[in-house]
C-alpha cells in the first residue's frame, strides 16, 4: 500500500523564484490528506492532474497567510465541481469564522458539509482515527497558535506464510494467526503454532510535518524515529538571529531535530524568499544529518514498506 507526499508548495511568505508557498498532499490507505493550502495550492492540484474529491480532510498548521489563502478557492473550486461529500477541516477555531463571513459574504449555500475540527490547544492529541492510520498533532513555537501533524499507520497484521497452509487449516485458524496468536484445541493443546503459519507484520509508517517553528528539541520526543520528517527552514545558519526573531528555524536546526529525534530521512522546506539557490540549505543539513533532502515542487516523497 503506498504512501507518498506530494509537495505543492515549499516557499515562505510569498511565491518566488518559481516556488509556491506551502502546501503538502499525503496520500495512504486511498486517503488523500491535504497539509496547509497556501495561495497556489489548486493551480497545483490540477497541474498535478489531482482529483479534488479524493480530498476529505485538511489541515492547517496556522494561521499565517502563506499556509492557508488558498483554502476558500479550494472549496469555491469544489462546490463549482459539484462536491457533495463533506470536507474535514482541522485548523485553529478563528478560520471557521473566516470561512463563514467569506461564504456570507459571497451568499453562497455549500453543497457540501465542512465539519471543523478546532485545534486551539497546546498539548498533542489524535484528531483523526482512520481504521488504518491516525493524524496528531504536533505543538510547535510561532508566533501565533501553530500545530505540526504526526501521520503513523496503525500496527499491520501478520502475513500468513501461504507456502505452509494445508486443507486442514480454516478461515477461524486464519483469524486467529493474523492477530499473531496460536490455534489450540478445546483441551487447550496447541495444534498450529503461528511461528511457523505467519512472517512478521509489515512495519507500520510514519511522517511528521513541522511546518512553521521556533528550533524547539522538545518536539523530539513526540517525533522519535519517524520515517521521514518535513521541518521546516526557513533561513541559513548565519541568520539564526533573524530566525529566532521571527519563530523560524534555520538548515542546522532542522537537522539536529531529525538526528535527535532519530528520523531515518529529513525534507527541508519554506525558503526564504531572500534565497533564489537552495543546494546551500542541503549543504548545511548534510554536514549535521547526512540524510537530508531537499523539498522540491511536483516532487513526490515515498515512504516504503
Ligand atoms: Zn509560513
Ligand atoms: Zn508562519
Amino acid at each position: 500500500m503506498s504512501f507518498r507526499i506530494k509537495i505543492l508548495g515549499n516557499n515562505a511568505a510569498v511565491p518566488a523564484h518559481g516556488r509556491n508557498q506551502t502546501s503538502q498532499l499525503v496520500i495512504l490507505h486511498n486517503q488523500y490528506l491535504l497539509l496547509d493550502c497556501g495561495e497556489c495550492t489548486q493551480n497545483t492540484l490540477l497541474q498535478y492532474k489531482v482529483n479534488f474529491n479524493k480530498i476529505h480532510h485538511v489541515f492547517i498548521s496556522h494561521l499565517h497567510g502563506d499556509h492557508y489563502y488558498g483554502l476558500m478557492g479550494l472549496i469555491s473550486t469544489m462546490q463549482l465541481f459539484g462536491r457533495k461529500k463533506a470536507l474535514h477541516i482541522y485548523a485553529p477555531s478563528i478560520l471557521k469564522e473566516i470561512i463563514d463571513l467569506n461564504l456570507k459574504a459571497s451568499d453562497t449555500r455549500l453543497n457540501f458539509e465542512i465539519p471543523f475540527h478546532s485545534l486551539d490547544k497546546k498539548e498533542p492529541g489524535t484528531i483523526l482515527d482512520h481504521k488504518h492510520f491516525t493524524v496528531a498533532t504536533i505543538p510547535l513555537t510561532h508566533r501565533i497558535v501553530c500545530n505540526g501533524f504526526l501521520i503513523k499507520e496503525k500496527a499491520k497484521p501478520y502475513r500468513i506464510n501461504k507456502e505452509k497452509l494445508h486443507p486442514n487449516i480454516q478461515l477461524k485458524h486464519i483469524a486467529h494467526f493474523l492477530k499473531g496468536e496460536d490455534v489450540f484445541d478445546e483441551d487447550g493443546n496447541l495444534i498450529y503454532s503461528k511461528d511457523e503459519y505467519t512472517l512478521p507484520p509489515k512495519k507500520s509508517r510514519s511522517y511528521a510535518y513541522c511546518s512553521d517553528t521556533l528550533f524547539d528539541e522538545n518536539i523530539t520526543e513526540i517525533i522519535t524515529k519517524v520515517d521521514v520528517l518535513y521541518h521546516e527552514s526557513t533561513f541559513l545558519n548565519d541568520l539564526e538571529e533573524r530566525a529566532k526573531e521571527t519563530f523560524h528555524s534555520t538548515a542546522s536546526q532542522a537537522a539536529t531535530i531529525a538526528k535527535k529525534a532519530g528520523a531515518r530521512r529529513l525534507f527541508l522546506g519554506h525558503y526564504s524568499t531572500r534565497y533564489k539557490e537552495i543546494e546551500p540549505f542541503l549543504e548545511e543539513a548534510r554536514g549535521i544529518f547526512e540524510n537530508s533532502f531537499l523539498s522540491l515542487e511536483g516532487k513526490d516523497i515515498l515512504i516504503e514498506e
